[in-house]
């Protein structure tokens, strides 16, 4: 059930989206310069004066990578809209960039607010009578609706087809609950009710994981597929990022990585937006020095979505490359046979054997041959097996829509956590009026006052 969620710290975009050179995020709360300052490099906000704008950047703090410039307004509580302490991030406009930095304070702590939460709290905590609020969400409705529309607009078509029918779903076992509490006294009733639900939810649950996977792969295309090149020493590994990089003839950005041990390029490669990581090479190492490239290399590893792990063909197999191929055997990876050129030492089959279904390519980089194949398998693994890939699923990547599909999909598991429990039907069937609630907020349909009149349309003849 519902948790009292009044007065934690909340976050919207406060400017029209998509409109204008600067959009500006604004966080309320008691956590909002908590959750800012996770995000900025610059002045530590919980030092600076009030009633402040400070210059910053904008940062990821899970790969430290810089999102944006941004000028970030502090007001300390009581004197501000809401009477708590708010944040407001400027940053650039422009949907994707809008969309990132509120992804990134809605996963830092803040909850994003509904429309017109802002001027509620400034009610609630006493700066607004109720004549004052109800003029301002007024207002807001009226420019809400506008960017209601927008929102909708935006929708994919199929996003929005696929929404509504499961949200027909959730309806169609909501009515058939209604019905069935009506039979109080059969037992059997109650249980057939139960077990409905329970497969109900399910399936939905399925959609919604799959819909928040796809979230994923949005992420994919603006950031690149973090693909690790690894292989120790000599083996070719600057020489694959270079030859990669000069193919490209679009490179986005060329971000030098913070040490010498660590590069990193964008690149793309046959479609697939990629972000090459050439590392040190992972191994055992005494050098203090040589241990700190050693341990990121160890990162961009756990941090790959991609390995394009390289041995060399000329030498035979080191202990070094078979503990390479074992430290990525959980990763989607293509192994590269490089130095074909060479006369080889490696037995091809004895290497498959080793890494079981991961392709395996046989490269001369020096001579460009088997780059176009790699380009090709690189393609292949991302479009149509799917590293991260759900092809034919409809993808989501408005940041609203993703927290309102996430908060269903919690809907969800409060129903299956309440059913596995016993809980009364009637209890249940409110987490599941919740989910059928925010699924509605997406494609703009969510009245309770729809869900009573549908359900009392289609159930109240005869009774
Ligand atoms: P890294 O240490 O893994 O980054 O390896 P480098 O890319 O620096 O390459 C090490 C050496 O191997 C360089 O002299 C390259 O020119 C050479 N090399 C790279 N690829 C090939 C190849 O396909 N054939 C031959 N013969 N030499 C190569
Ligand atoms: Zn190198």
């Amino acid at each position: 059930i519902v948790a009292n969620s009044e007065f934690d710290t909340i976050a919207a975009i406060s400017t029209p989206v998509g409109e204008g050179g600067i959009s500006i995020i604004r966080i309320s709360g008691s956590a909002a310069l908590a959750v800012a300052n996770q995000l900025i490099k610059g002045p530590d906000l919980t030092q600076v004066a009030s009633h402040t704008i400070n210059y910053g950047h904008l940062i990821d703090p899970t790969t430290a990578e810089e999102v944006d410039e941004v000028m970030v307004s502090v007001m300390l509580a009581p004197r501000t809209y809401t009477k708590e302490d708010v944040v407001e991030i400027n940053c650039h406009g422009g949907l994707l960039a809008t969309n990132r930095t509120l992804q990134l304070v809605l996963s830092h702590g803040a909850r994003l607010a509904e429309p017109g939460e802002f001027t509620k709290r400034a009610f609630l905590n006493g700066r607004l009578d109720l004549s004052q609020a109800e003029a301002v969400m007024d207002l807001i409705r009226a420019k809400t609706d506008q960017s209601m529309q927008v929102a909708l607009n935006q929708l994919d078509g199929d996003l929005s087809r696929l929404i509504k029918r499961l949200r027909q779903d959730i309806l169609d076992v909501l009515a058939q609950v209604e019905v069935n509490i009506d039979y109080p006294e059969y037992d059997a009733v109650e249980e057939m009710t139960s077990q409905m639900l329970k497969e109900k939810a399910q399936s939905v649950k399925q959609h919604l994981v799959a819909l928040l996977q796809s979230a994923k792969q949005g992420k994919v295309l603006r950031d690149g597929l973090a693909t690790a090149i690894i292989g120790r020493p000599n083996v070719g590994k600057s020489s694959l990022l270079n030859t990669l990089l000069h193919e490209d003839k679009a490179i986005v950005t060329n971000v030098a990585g913070t040490t010498r041990d660590v590069i990193e390029e964008y690149v793309n490669v046959n479609g697939v937006p990629l972000r090459l990581i050439d590392t040190a090479g992972i191994r055992q190492t005494d050098d203090q020095v040589e241990k700190i490239g050693v341990a990121r290399s160890k990162q961009a590893l756990d941090a790959a979505d991609l390995v394009l792990l390289l041995l060399d063909s000329s030498r035979e197999l080191t202990g070094e490359d078979r503990a390479l191929i074992e430290a990525t055997a959980a990763k989607p990876r293509i192994v590269i046979l490089n130095k074909t050129d060479l006369p080889s030492q490696i037995d091809a089959s004895q290497v498959q054997a080793m890494i079981g279904d991961a392709p395996l390519l046989k490269t001369s980089i020096t001579d460009h041959t088997g780059v176009d194949q790699l380009g090709a398998l690189i393609a292949h693994l991302f479009f149509e097996q799917g590293i991260e890939s759900h092809q034919g699923e409809v993808m989501v990547t408005n940041a609203r829509h993703i927290g309102l599909l996430s908060q269903a999909n919690e809907a969800l598991d409060e129903v299956l956590r309440g059913l596995a429990a016993g809980m009364p039907v009637d209890l249940v069937q409110i987490d599941m009026t919740r989910c059928w609630d925010l699924l509605g907020e997406i494609t703009g349909d969510s009245y309770q006052d729809e869900l009573l009149d549908q359900l009392f349309s289609q159930f109240c003849l005869g009774k």
